[in-house]
């Protein structure tokens, strides 16, 4: 009995000639987990992958009291409510250089930005409000009790979780584990992902294009997509439309990955073969998606791999990838399986949209008169590469939407991370 088909048929709204966007991303989300394994390596080797553990802040940070600003510490207490302050200067304080002695009653210490704040003074004065006579410092009225003064453990508490498990590691993070003193971190595996092309017609680099050939393009946008998201990429390389060789090509992707992402071979026409090879070979559903471009796509199990057959046009590819395989490998990655950020922008151009599937058209955000528009960027055939390439976001026109007019809001997802 076929227990993933099973489960997926029986899932609501599940139609495989007509699934909406949102249905298959549910479905597939529901299947995956984190891979179980985990690695320690050295802080900087994270950036961009995942924390399999929560960090438990060891120290406090800052580790003592001190200045956020140069000037003068003193016990707010002595300050007069009616007029200004005149304190003796007793010593200095500076970043890395604390002060020793103690402060008698009535006086001042010159203070820097990170030096420390000694015991019994809580408030500090910016130098640019006071003024100096003689050894003496005159403060004015109506200074804040504890102002300008950081409390030891207000960015992070000692004995508390500093990172979750699941946080992926941007620069930020790097810098955080590295004020906790943490030279080692437990990272996720990181997530392997064999790829290969199918197609009698595809020509690989390095040689010559015959008549009727295209290149491979396809390998080499996956291998971006998949390294930028932090995943191992296994390049198995261009496969012919021959069942022998493609069941060669996926016994072995299965036995060294996690996921295998194909494209090409899954559109009608040329479906029955694969069809019927991954049917023998594992577990795998052939689904006709509600949107545009991307419509065939397969998914399934192959042993203990996760198999994604996309489609074979070039920007369908980069769709699919951005709208199934990304969240789903983000899951196995242990981290956080958000979409890419949507946000509402006014379109420039009317667009033409059918309500019945979701589009996605390669948009140009741009910024004039203090607001962000978008307009898409010229021809959107699923093969025409350049409409990607000149593109910076996508603009998605939801399942029920029909046409737009000019000025209308409407959805993008932007294609470059923040940070
Ligand atoms: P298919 O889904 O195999 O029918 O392919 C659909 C279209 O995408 C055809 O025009 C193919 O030539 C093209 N195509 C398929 N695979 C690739 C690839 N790896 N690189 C560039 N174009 C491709
Ligand atoms: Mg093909």
């Amino acid at each position: 009995m076929n227990s993933l088909l099973q489960t997926l048929s029986c899932s609501d709204g599940y139609d495989p000639d007509s699934l909406p966007v949102g249905t298959a991303q549910a479905l597939i989300l529901s299947q995956l987990a984190p891979v179980p394994d985990f690695e320690r390596a050295f802080v900087r080797l994270g950036l961009d992958r995942v924390l399999a553990e929560d960090v438990i802040a060891p120290v406090n940070v800052p580790a003592h009291n001190n200045s956020a600003m140069d000037g003068y510490a003193l016990r707010h207490a002595e300050l007069s409510a009616e007029g200004e302050t005149r304190l003796a200067i007793v010593g200095g304080a500076f970043a890395g250089r604390p002060f020793e002695g103690r402060l008698p009653p009535g006086s001042a210490l010159r203070i820097m930005t990170g030096a420390i704040v000694p015991e019994g003074l809580d408030t500090v004065v910016p130098q640019e409000v006071t003024r100096i006579e003689g050894q003496s410092v005159i403060i004015p009225q109506g200074q804040r009790a504890g102002q300008h003064f950081r409390c030891a453990g207000e960015d992070l508490k000692a004995g508390q979780p500093a990172l979750k498990a699941g946080k992926r590691l941007r620069p930020a993070e790097i810098g955080l584990l590295a004020s906790l003193g943490q030279v080692e971190v437990a990272l996720r595996r990181r997530v392997r992902v064999a790829v290969f092309s199918t197609g009698d017609e595809l020509c690989s680099l390095g040689t010559p294009l015959p008549p009727g050939q295209v290149y491979d393009s396809n390998r080499y946008t996956l291998w971006g997509m998949l390294t930028r998201l932090g995943c191992e990429v296994r390049d198995l390389g261009v496969v012919r439309d021959d069942p022998a060789a493609l069941e060669a090509a996926l016994l072995a992707a299965a036995r060294s990955s996690d996921v295998i992402v194909t494209s090409g071979g899954v559109s009608v026409g040329e479906a029955d073969f694969v069809r019927e090879l991954m049917a023998r070979l594992g577990e795998v559903a052939f689904w006709k998606i509600a949107m545009k471009p991307g419509r065939p796509m397969a998914f399934g199990r192959l042993g203990n791999a996760w198999l994604f057959g996309l489609p074979g046009n070039p920007v369908a590819v980069m769709v699919t990838f951005y709208q199934f395989v990304r969240p789903a490998l983000l899951k196995m990655m242990g981290a956080e399986p958000a979409p890419l950020p949507i946000f509402r922008v006014p379109s420039l151009a009317a667009l033409k949209k059918a309500p019945g599937r979701t589009e996605y058209l390669r948009g140009l955000l741009s910024y004039a008169a203090g607001e962000w528009r978008v307009q898409p960027t010229g021809a959107q055939g699923s093969g025409i590469l350049r409409s990607m390439s000149d593109a910076n976001c996508l603009i998605v026109l939801e399942h029920e939407r029909g046409n737009v007019t000019a000025g209308d809001l409407v959805s993008v997802q932007a294609m470059e991370g923040l940070v």
